[in-house]
């Protein structure tokens, strides 16, 4: 099919008709504008208010993000940093959970002014990975230890739906054997970005065994989103893009991630976006997203924009957005990613952040290749961490937080509702201590090296000396925690992939 006539038919408005309110999207520019300009002096009582409301693992309205994301005063700053580690640490326990991504194509028909796939960047150097290429970029991204995976697409009739169910089968279909102990191993959960699909190529997408589809709004700001997405490209149809989500859902893809690209507009207004956006998602389907990614703008090859925006986020202010989003919105997982360097990565990673990319090449094919000009020229954005899954567990143990390569919740059917109510109610955090010793344990004996393996065994002594003195798992004669003695032993011996 031409290009022109792919384009054409690839928007079906006719699907985002129903969730319209009066002919309007969900996202009232004005009543957020309001929201701002109304809450602009709080007090430090209702502030105190609020931080306790998000304790007790309560989402907030717009008005008291809008009330947070107002403070003017260090203290309460500080309390709500607190707040942000403690409703993590309910909701989610201590752990971190790490992924991959796996960029296949930067093919793109759009021609967004922050991004180096941008169609119209002649500097990009072009390239779409076969299938034994995919196969063999999974392979590398075994070795360095991973079991998820978040695949990602430019919008292209070259890499439609039917590419990535073929990219994805061929990711699933790797095995290979670990490093250090030669067992079997394979990518247990893929993720997918891509641009929004209708609800027919959603269903395909979700016959194919995807865990959570992905797509970021960018911004929520309507003229900022026109000035960047230019009107005669697909990316230029904001509510397409704003109503993906909602078509997912409807497909049956119950876990969706939600996320804004901080830089192009005003922080505080795209928080307000990301509430709305995540309210709108339960109101409908009675589940929010499943997680919520905070990029920020860094720097992309032939993109001005990205290194001068008027609205580039400093790191104060990140972390400010960071564990506002948390007290927000307690139960989604939060994701920080290789965007940030090292060191801010490490402070807001204690506000609340629940996952991260690590080992992160985002050329096309870079894992099988070294880096050079020519790979660098097919990067998306310039990342800032670009350390070793095994330097950045080694800091996460160093920090008391545990690493987790955890996928049962969605192996066991713990997805969309189910597990919303699991978090809500802080039980599945439970489950994520226990399947994070699990595969950390994996973990060691299979990929750590000596001095991460060293920190390593003694976190998960105390892992395992807290979850015995927890009663929740000492009920009915110990159950659950014999059970789950039983699997660690079990991998210990040998055992892969077991999980509760
Ligand atoms: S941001 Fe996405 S849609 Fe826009 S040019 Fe880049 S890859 Fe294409």
């Amino acid at each position: 099919m031409q290009v022109k006539e792919w384009i054409k038919n690839a928007i079906k408005s006719e699907e985002n008709e129903k969730y319209l309110e009066n002919g309007r999207d969900f996202i009232n520019e004005d009543a957020l504008h309001k929201a701002l300009h109304e809450n602009i002096s709080p007090s430090d009582q209702e502030i105190r208010r609020i931080i306790a409301k998000a304790k007790s693992i309560k989402a907030l309205n717009i008005d008291e993000t809008a009330k947070l994301l107002h403070v003017n005063n260090q203290n309460l700053w500080n309390e709500i940093f607190t707040a942000a580690l403690e409703i993590k640490r309910k909701v989610y326990d201590n752990r971190i959970v790490f992924f991959a991504p796996l960029y296949c194509s930067n093919l793109c028909v759009n021609n967004c002014a922050y991004c180096g796939f941008r169609s119209e960047n002649k500097e990009e150097k072009r390239r779409i990975l076969t299938i034994p290429e995919v196969k063999t970029e999974t392979r590398h991204v075994l070795n360095n230890g991973h079991k998820r995976m978040i695949m990602v697409y430019g919008e292209h009739p070259q890499s439609d739906v039917n590419y990535m169910i073929e990219t994805i089968k061929a990711v699933y279909s790797v095995e290979e054997k670990t490093p250090k102990s030669g067992r079997p191993t394979s990518i247990r959960r893929v993720n997918v970005n891509a641009a929004p699909l209708s609800i027919g190529d959603f269903k395909k997408l979700k016959e194919c065994g995807i865990g959570t589809y992905q797509v970021f709004q960018e911004t929520y700001h309507k003229e900022t989103y026109r000035k960047v997405h230019p009107q005669n490209t697909l990316k230029g149809d904001y509510n397409w893009r704003l109503y993906s989500l909602h078509r997912a859902q409807e497909a049956g893809i119950d876990d969706v991630a939600i996320g804004a690209l901080f830089g192009l507009y005003d922080w505080r207004f795209e928080v307000l976006g990301l509430v709305a956006h995540a309210a709108n998602l339960e109101k409908h389907f009675g589940v929010g997203p499943h997680t919520v990614s905070v990029p920020r703008l860094t720097p992309a090859i032939g993109s001005q924009l990205s290194t001068q925006s008027k609205y580039i986020v400093n790191d104060n202010d990140f972390k400010k957005l960071v564990a506002v989003l948390r007290l927000a919105l307690p139960y989604p997982g939060l994701i920080i990613t290789a965007r940030e360097q090292p060191a801010i990565k490490r402070e807001v990673i204690k506000l609340g952040c629940t996952q991260t990319d690590a080992s992160t090449k985002i050329g096309i094919g870079a894992y099988q290749e070294c880096v050079d000009n020519d790979t660098k020229k097919s990067e998306q954005f310039t990342i800032g961490d670009p350390r070793s899954l095994d330097d950045i567990i080694k800091e996460v143990a160093e920090m008391g937080m545990i690493s987790s390569f955890c996928t049962a919740g969605y192996r066991c059917g713990r997805t969309g509702e189910k597990i919303m109510g699991m978090l809500k109610h802080c039980v599945e955090g439970k489950f994520c201590k226990l399947n994070a010793v699990l595969t950390y344990r994996e973990y060691l004996d299979d990929y750590a090296s000596p001095e991460t393996k060293a920190i390593g065994e003694k976190l998960i002594e105390k892992e395992i000396g807290e979850i015995k003195s927890q009663h929740y798992f000492m009920k009915n004669n110990g159950k659950i925690f014999n059970d789950f003695m039983r699997n660690y032993e079990q991998i210990k011996g040998g055992a892969r992939d077991i999980y509760i």
